[in-house]
């Protein structure tokens, strides 16, 4: 029996967690016994001490792949024999698979928001604003560039972390990228097609901090995407809702990155809706 693990666990925080209220867990999991899949989606912490050992061990017996979070997004890359295209521009990895005796590291964290995004509009050619410049934020930049964006605006309050998302886009891809200082109530060009919340602003429980735009400069015919999965209708995507745009909630983005992960694993196209059900569930949302 083959198995896929998360090494340290960064929507719970929590090891010894049972996996029915471990939300990555359950959702995983839910989609393996669905289709009959003979897998185990085990939650594994890990020391930076032992990264290493834990990866040989999971070499040793066989596994397919697994997941890693925060702290060892970056120090897991040492280990592995190649990168993804995106995971190598994004200099982050949160999932590795075995691919023949290779080890490749990929990321899906912007894959995730692209393909909930393409379910809405291609992004190609598109003006995007993008605020934050994150680890979420860099991994959506990267595949919207690769994805021929047009022009992406990286808002940021943070001027270093902003101008290196904005250099790493201008220097490895076509899409032309700028940085705007968010140092003051930001109002969006009119001319803007895709809006995106890569902040933290608004994640549970701090659910009244608002992001610092002036609402009035969103537009009924702007797409409105916010990657805070919990709660799924964030004060932002409530104001897109009241504007009449079309909106993407960070749910679908968390629940399409456990969907691409078990692709990269096993080949297999699971049901997405068995996993954002399981994943309403944990949460209780
Ligand atoms: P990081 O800590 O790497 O980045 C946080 C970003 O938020 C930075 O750009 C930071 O700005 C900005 N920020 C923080 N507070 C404020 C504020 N009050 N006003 C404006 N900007 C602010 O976190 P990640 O990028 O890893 O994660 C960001 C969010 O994305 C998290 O809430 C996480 O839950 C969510 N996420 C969702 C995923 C999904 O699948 N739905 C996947 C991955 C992440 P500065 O640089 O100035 O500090």
């Amino acid at each position: 029996m083959s198995k896929a693990i998360d090494f340290l666990p960064a929507i719970t925080g929590s090891f010894a967690q049972p996996a029915a209220e471990n939300p990555t867990v359950a959702m995983i999991e839910a989609a393996y016994q669905h289709h009959g899949l003979h897998l185990r989606y085990l939650n594994c912490e890990v020391s930076h001490e032992n990264l290493k050992a834990a990866i040989e061990g999971a070499k040793a017996m066989g596994w397919t792949g697994f997941n890693c979070s925060i702290p060892h997004k970056i120090a897991v890359i040492p280990h592995l024999d190649g990168l993804g295209e995106s995971a190598q521009l994004i200099g982050a990895v949160n999932t590795v698979v075995k691919s023949g005796e290779k080890w490749i590291g990929e990321n899906t964290d912007g894959k995730g928001f692209l393909k909930a995004l393409r379910t809405v509009t291609d992004p190609k050619g598109k003006k995007i604003t993008l605020f934050g410049a994150g680890g979420a934020a860099r991994a959506i930049g990267v595949e919207l560039a690769l994805a021929g964006a047009g022009n992406i605006t990286i808002v940021n309050i943070t001027k270093e972390k902003g101008n290196e998302l904005v250099d790493l886009l201008n220097q490895n891809t076509e899409t032309k990228a700028v940085f705007h200082h968010w140092n003051r109530t930001y109002v969006i060009d009119p001319a803007t097609e895709i809006v995106i919340n890569a902040t933290s602003v608004g994640l549970f429980p701090k659910v009244e901090e608002h992001l610092n735009i002036n609402f009035d400069s969103l537009g009924p015919d702007m797409i409105i995407t916010d990657v805070i999965p919990n709660p799924p209708e964030t004060h932002f995507i409530k104001i897109a809702r009241s504007k009449g745009c079309q909106f993407i909630n960070g749910l679908q983005m968390l629940v399409n990155q456990g969907v691409i992960a078990i692709k990269y694993w096993t080949g297999e196209d699971v049901d997405q809706e068995v996993m954002l059900s399981t994943l309403k569930e944990v949460l209780n949302i």
